[in-house]
């Protein structure tokens, strides 16, 4: 994108008087510094049909505003942060925990757990000049550990978890018949997709929760047992590609006891501020391990980050489980007139099938969703991120400018 890459400006002239939008959890508005440009209105309304957010008035009164001025927190906002990736003037930005996390690091009464998702590991590096794409695991994990954070611990292990109660939840809908498809629920933009758009759907999602809650309630309960520590004086961060996964951090049903699964969720790019704010010299870090006994995740899990990979895990775990051999390649077809949409047949050795449909995009989720209720497609399995091309462009993800980048 030609992105002008502004981000935090401080103002020297006149200051509008409109107050930033601080009621969500994840996302930020700050009006004042909108240029009307419409980007984030494409990137809401066209692209990820979300509409939380559109022009208003017109004219010289011309705005951009939630439904009815409402706050964003009371919108049909999801939270997937693409808005972020497509405003030039930071009107829009994440709901910052940096502070946060820095308080808790710096309370010696805190244990301090950190988990990063697959998809930050190859992208962090961008902050720090190293080309697109470079896997810095060992250095990412080396930081985190200068930081001052006391275990440094890896989400794809929640995301084996995840694979293995998903794919045991599918057989058993598949055997009842009931609740089909099982939709995905790691995505927290999706969940709330659909809490807003097709409530009489929500049945179909999975019960699970996403990786990094699942590793944060096994934290707070099995390792803190396993270290002898009071669990009510851990804090579990996590770093994650995306800005919807604040507001599921957030959300009451996910805690215990009155202790939240997560205490907090960075983004990279919160991250790479933090590295960079403690003056890390990222680069020549030498590389490090993740912590034991949550630091390991098998190969399924690290294709939790790409469209297609939480899918391809749940399958390939049903097929063992009732054949106990490994499923070969997965061939998917994309389906026709539908972009970002694709779908395969996997036959099970009891006879059964699972007809699975792959979407990234609220955009195509949509219009999927639609082809179901129309009758025009049917499917057991549904694997949905919210992001157009999944959490890899997670509006938590560093920004890439043409021309303009640092
Ligand atoms: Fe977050 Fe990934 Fe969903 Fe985007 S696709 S909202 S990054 S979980």
């Amino acid at each position: 994108s030609s992105n002008l890459n502004i981000r935090k400006v401080t103002y020297t002239g006149e200051k509008s008087s409109q107050e930033k939008d601080y009621t969500s959890p994840a996302i930020v508005r700050d009006a004042s510094k909108c240029i009307l440009c419409g980007r984030c209105v494409g990137a809401c309304g066209t692209m990820q049909t979300v509409g939380a957010i559109s022009f208003a008035k017109r004219g010289f009164d011309t705005v951009i505003s939630t439904a009815f001025g409402r706050p964003l927190a009371e919108s049909t906002c999801v939270n997937c942060g693409q808005c972020i990736m497509a405003c030039p003037v930071g009107a829009l930005s994440e709901r910052e925990n940096i502070d946060d996390v820095w308080d808790d690091l710096a309370d010696p009464a805190k244990y301090v757990v950190v988990q990063t998702a697959p998809a930050v590991r190859v992208a962090l590096g961008e902050e720090f000049g190293l080309p697109v794409g470079t896997r810095v695991t060992g250095k990412m994990v080396a930081a985190l550990r200068k930081l001052g954070f006391d275990k440094v611990f890896d989400a794809n292990f929640g995301a084996d978890l995840t694979i293995m109660e998903e794919g045991t939840e599918l057989l058993s809908r598949l055997g009842s018949g009931e609740n089909l498809p099982l939709m995905t629920s790691c995505c927290p933009g999706w969940v709330k997709f659909m809490e807003h758009n097709f409530p009489d759907r929500l049945g179909n999602l999975s019960t699970c929760k996403s990786p990094h809650e699942m590793e944060g309630s096994m934290v707070k309960s099995f390792f803190a047992k396993k270290a002898g520590i009071d669990p009510k004086n851990i804090v579990v961060v996590s770093i994650m590609p995306c800005t919807a996964k604040k507001y599921e951090g957030a959300r009451e049903e996910l805690s215990r006891e009155g202790l939240q699964d997560v205490d907090w969720v960075l983004t990279t790019r919160e991250l790479a501020a933090m590295i960079k704010e403690a003056g890390l010299d990222f680069v020549n870090l030498k590389d490090e391990a993740f912590d034991n006994p949550i630091g390991k995740g098998s190969g399924a899990a690290v294709i939790f980050g790409a469209t297609g990979g939480v899918a391809e895990a749940a399958l390939r775990t049903v097929f063992e489980i009732t054949s106990g051999k490994a499923l070969d390649t997965i061939e998917y077809t994309a389906v026709r007139g539908m972009e970002g949409i694709k779908e395969t047949v996997i036959d099970l050795p009891t006879g059964q099938r699972i007809r699975t449909a792959v979407v990234h995009g609220l955009g195509n989720a949509r219009k999927l969703m639609e082809a179901m209720e129309r009758g025009d497609k049917t499917y057991d399995f549904m694997e949905v991120m919210a992001c157009p091309g999944g959490c890899i462009t997670g509006g938590g993800q560093p920004i890439v400018d043409a021309g303009t980048s640092e």
